[in-house]
């Protein structure tokens, strides 16, 4: 599927308000999305979300693969739930995803706080 594909299909449906099978394909779908932003290539990305990591990321993607699998599952299942692919490029993150990172933040810092170096 290209991202234009990925892109057109999203913006047909309602994830967020369907039940939990069509929930789980919207995640497929939400993958999708993200592999397919990754394999653009495209290196304007930003930086991990993790508080001190300097590594690359896509511009869909939270952050790195190895910091983004430290996060307990329910954080990044509510990443997920509010990210909207178009965001990173329109930099507008709905105000629950933008909650989420917050919290996102609170939790490393209770988890893995203080950074050491
Ligand atoms: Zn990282």
């Amino acid at each position: 599927m290209t991202k234009a594909e990925i892109t057109a299909r999203w913006t047909g449906q309602q994830w967020s308000t369907q039940g939990l099978r069509d929930w789980s394909a919207g995640m497929t779908l939400k993958a999708d999305y993200v592999r397919a932003e990754i394999a653009t290539g495209k290196t304007g990305g930003h930086h991990c979300h993790w508080p001190g990591c300097t590594r690359k990321c896509a511009p869909a993607a939270w952050g790195c693969r190895e910091h983004w699998y430290k996060l307990p599952p329910a954080l990044r299942r509510r990443i997920w739930q509010t990210f909207r692919p178009g965001q990173e490029q329109s930099k507008t993150p709905s105000r629950e995803y933008v909650l989420v990172a917050r919290e996102v933040q609170e939790w490393i810092k209770q988890n893995h706080g203080p950074l050491k170096g």
